[in-house]
């Protein structure tokens, strides 16, 4: 853990937590490069939505649950930002709802891979990733590596914090993608079939209380889910907050 100690009542204390577990993911070689720079485009967009989940986020969170609940072989891609800041509540929610973990990286080294397995297989999940022996059609070799068991055989991928090329790779191979992304307008955001815009770990938490929803309730919820809605509520949203705080309401 972080040497330094941040203390409880830091208004942002939530938020410094988690730059300390990214930055000791990356000492521990968990997290690339450009993971940090990811962490901290996602930060600044938590930001203008307020640092909390919003009600487009709920929304496409009880969809998403829905639709993983629904699937033959729902499976959950994990790279390094998400294994240094949730693995705990990706174990949580994978065991759930039945899902198969795999680590998929788009900087993938088999250092990286094999840290992020032993993570897992430490707190009591094996989880795939380590032997490939298939591909996602259209991305070049290195990120196109996947298992046949998970990703390739997928019917629906819960891929947070993912890029956009990949995503759409997935979406022409027939896949459901869900993504957990605090930028409501990255590729990937616009991509996926279901974007939950709010922060990886706020938006797990909340998916694993919803986890107990019965199949019914489940077909219900997806049939009146309307995703470029939800993304068109998010932007709304960041555009009006921040319009008000322009016009005198900073707290
Ligand atoms: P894209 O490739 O989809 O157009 P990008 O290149 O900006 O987007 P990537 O680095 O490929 O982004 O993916 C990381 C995404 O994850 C970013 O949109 C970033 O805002 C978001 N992000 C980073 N940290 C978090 C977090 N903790 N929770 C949710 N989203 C996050
Ligand atoms: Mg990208």
């Amino acid at each position: 853990m972080t040497s330094f100690k941040i203390p409880k009542t830091h208004p942002r204390y939530e938020s410094l937590i988690k730059r300390e577990k990214i930055i000791d993911g990356f000492k521990a070689g968990i997290v690339a490069h450009a993971g940090l720079i990811a962490h901290g485009r996602g930060e600044a967009f938590d930001y203008i939505l307020g640092e909390k989940t919003n009600e487009f986020a709920l929304v496409a969170e009880r969809a998403a649950v829905a639709k993983l609940l629904l699937s033959e072989n729902p499976v959950f891609s994990v790279n390094g930002n998400v294994a240094a800041l949730a693995a705990d509540e990706v174990i949580e929610l994978a065991k759930r709802l039945n899902m198969k973990v795999e680590a998929n990286l788009f900087y993938r080294t088999e250092e990286r891979i094999k840290k992020i397995v032993d993570l897992f297989r430490e707190r009591g999940l094996e989880i795939l990733g380590e032997k490939p022996d298939a591909r996602i059609r259209g991305l070049d070799h290195a990120r196109a590596l996947c298992t046949y068991e998970g990703i390739y055989s997928a019917d629906t991928i819960l891929i947070p914090l993912e890029d956009g090329d990949r995503t759409k790779a997935l979406r022409e191979m027939g896949k459901y993608v869900i993504t957990i992304d605090l930028n409501p307008m990255s590729r990937t955001a616009t991509t996926a079939n279901i974007t939950i815009v709010d922060e990886l770990t706020r938006a797990l938490k909340n998916m694993i209380k919803l986890a107990d929803m019965n199949k019914e309730t489940a077909k219900e919820t997806l049939q009146n889910y309307k995703n470029n809605k939800i993304i068109e509520d998010a932007l709304s949203f960041m555009s009006e907050r921040l319009h008000e705080l322009g016009n005198g309401k900073i707290p």
